[in-house]
């Protein structure tokens, strides 16, 4: 495996796959696709920039209306003094936990309910158990109340179900996540459908998934990575009617739902999957392009149309010999190249990924709001 340069999408090898939601993580180990075959200089990185670099990066974030590079345009939504290409997701995600911080207050001092979610964890992956400890640091951060059953690897379905029954029918719990992936021997499918869908805060239920498709009904939560996405392109002052867009990638956990969700925005969408045989074709006529594939830098520069908005929700962690940790994380599209390109992009880190975990709180504040009709 050739080492990845520190700033370059070429001669990336690809250390394993992290696949992670809300709910969900499985690592798998995979060989890189093809790299990327150019290597463009990125004069300011997003992360390593000052205020006088973040303005040679500004671009307005319309995806209809290619402009110049170095157009400096105020921002439409976020508190932030300018507006950049850079789409932070990070200071999104702030805005949104210091909006349910007050919330949170505002229920407890109204009515003395304070939201909780709960959280089952089974085995000991240490992948699921920083998942955990960080969604139970979120929760206290924002004031959301944290409990959690940790069981044995070898613990049985029916352990796992009395668990979530008991916390079915807990008064103080609004929100149940079981992380994923569960221990091979039991029924992932069957587990989940045991969470009451009131609860379900990750809009996994089929149920949920079902009205997220139809016109005129409501999902009572939506899948929080894909949620997230929205989120970031509405904060960022995107409009998304009548664009058109492309989602790489068609999970359940993210893809899918992402489609749906666009389209709901009146977007047309289109999806690629690993079957689609002229990806970067279709994805040249996209204003908006969400990416959740888990290929490490598979969206290059010339697949983008100019002025388009990027969505990469792909974390892929590639062999970087500079790192101390010996790896980087990357997302699926060649960044130094769709900066070039694209009106606005999300970085990797930094992008989706605070975003989804702000989501989860968000379901759990809207979950306790709904049962205790707190307006
Ligand atoms: P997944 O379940 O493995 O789905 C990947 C999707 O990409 C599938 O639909 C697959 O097509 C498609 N695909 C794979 N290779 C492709 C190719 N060469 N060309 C076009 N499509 C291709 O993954 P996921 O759970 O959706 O996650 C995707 C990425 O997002 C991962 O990197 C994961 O770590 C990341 N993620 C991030 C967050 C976050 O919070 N930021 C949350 C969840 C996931 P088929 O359906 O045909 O197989």
């Amino acid at each position: 495996m050739a080492s990845a340069a520190a700033s370059s999408c070429s001669s990336i090898s690809m250390m394993f796959l992290t696949h992670s939601s809300a709910a969900t993580s499985s690592t798998a180990h995979r060989l890189l696709p093809p790299g990327c075959l150019r290597r463009r200089r990125l004069h300011c990185h997003p992360l390593q920039m000052g205020p006088a670099s973040l303005r040679c990066l500004t671009f307005p974030s319309s995806a209809a209306a290619p402009s110049p590079p170095h157009v400096v345009v105020p921002h439409a939504s976020l508190s932030t003094e300018v507006n950049t290409k850079v789409i932070d997701g990070k200071a999104v995600a702030k805005q949104i936990r210091d909006e349910i911080t007050a919330e949170v207050s505002r229920m407890k001092e109204a009515i003395g309910v304070i939201p909780g979610l709960a959280v089952i964890l089974v085995g000991d992956r240490k992948d699921s158990a920083t998942y955990v400890r960080n969604k139970k640091k979120a929760c206290e951060s924002v004031g959301i109340n944290s409990l959690e059953v940790h069981l044995p690897a070898d613990s049985t379905e029916e352990e796992v179900l009395k668990h979530i029954s008991g916390y079915n029918d807990d008064p103080s719990v609004h929100g149940i996540l079981v992380q994923l992936p569960l221990p091979s021997h039991m029924n992932e499918q069957h587990v989940l459908n045991a969470v009451r869908i009131e609860k379900d805060v990750d809009g996994f239920n089929p149920l949920n998934i079902g009205r997220l498709a139809m016109r005129g009904r409501e999902p009572l939560f939506v899948p929080c990575t894909p949620k997230g996405c929205i989120e970031l392109l509405h904060r960022h002052g995107v409009s998304i009617k009548g664009k058109r867009a492309v989602v790489i990638g068609r999970s359940n956990i993210v893809g899918m739902p992402a489609a749906l969700l666009l389209q709901r925005e009146d977007a047309t969408v289109t999806v690629i999957h690993s079957r689609t045989s002229n990806p970067e074709e279709i994805t040249r006529l996209a204003d908006i392009i969400i990416s959740a594939v888990g290929q490490p830098n598979m969206v290059r520069g010339s697949w983008i149309k100019p002025g388009a908005v990027i969505i990469d929700v792909g974390i892929n962690p590639v062999e970087d010999t500079n790192s101390p940790r010996g790896y980087r994380l990357v997302g699926d599209v060649c960044y130094e190249e769709a900066i070039e390109v694209a009106s606005a992009v999300t970085p990797v880190p930094g992008g989706v990924g605070p975003m989804t975990i702000a989501m989860l709180l968000q379901n759990t504040l809207i979950s306790a709001k709904r049962m205790h009709n707190f307006e």
